[in-house]
């Protein structure tokens, strides 16, 4: 399904599983089209991608079935991908679990479920730093992973408990928690839109 919005973009949001359509919600509020993605061919009309939370041993099962991992990593040499919780884990180069198959689009190690099980999910006041201001922001976390190791090309935007929770690598973000949950539109609208604006200026 494509939703039309006022801004040139299109992102699209991988709809394969998992709470993509919290993300549509988040796109529609800034204004942004968005398309959910269910094949790699349709990735082709898309300016950008959000990897939703979900359980990334069945993302890993869906998107290897489909043929999503080789378009994904090309996407990635030019276009923004944000990755939330089971999307950042899909984003890393590598996990502590043989069942998932990352994309290697960060250069972050994780480790899935660190945080503890459902019961143990919680809602926090985060410190972000984006475009040199800090904001604080609700972060809801889920079964989150933890990044236990990220290298010197990637640059740590927030920490919680002095472990990295928001990272970005050039033109990518990845998130150990949800902000679509919370109606946070920071993140969409600093890779979706200011990035885009930044490159297209001039
Ligand atoms: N624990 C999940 C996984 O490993 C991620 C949880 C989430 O996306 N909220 O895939």
């Amino acid at each position: 399904m494509v939703r039309k919005g006022r801004c040139p973009v299109m992102i699209g949001v991988l709809a394969l599983q998992g709470d993509y359509e919290k993300h549509i919600q988040i796109l529609d509020m800034l204004k942004i089209s968005s398309i959910e993605i269910r094949y790699p061919k349709e990735l082709e009309k898309v300016d950008g991608l959000v990897i939703p939370g979900g359980e990334s041993t069945t993302m890993t099962d869906l998107m290897g079935r489909a043929g999503f991992y080789e378009p994904l990593r090309l996407l990635a040499g030019n276009k923004p991908i944000l990755g939330t919780c089971a999307g950042l884990i899909m984003m890393a180069k590598s996990v502590c679990d043989s069942r998932v198959k990352p994309l290697g689009i960060l250069d972050v190690e994780v480790d899935r479920n660190a945080y503890g099980r459902q019961v143990h999910s919680f809602t926090d006041q985060l410190p972000v730093s984006l475009n040199g201001k800090t904001d604080f922001i609700s972060a809801t976390f889920i079964r989150a992973p933890k990044i236990t190791k990220v290298e010197s090309s990637v640059k740590i935007l927030s920490e919680y408990d002095s472990q990295p929770v928001v990272v970005r690598q050039g033109r990518h973000l990845g998130l150990a928690f949800h902000p679509e949950l919370d109606g946070v539109t920071l993140f969409h609208e600093f890779i979706f839109k200011k990035q885009f604006e930044k490159t297209h200026a001039a």
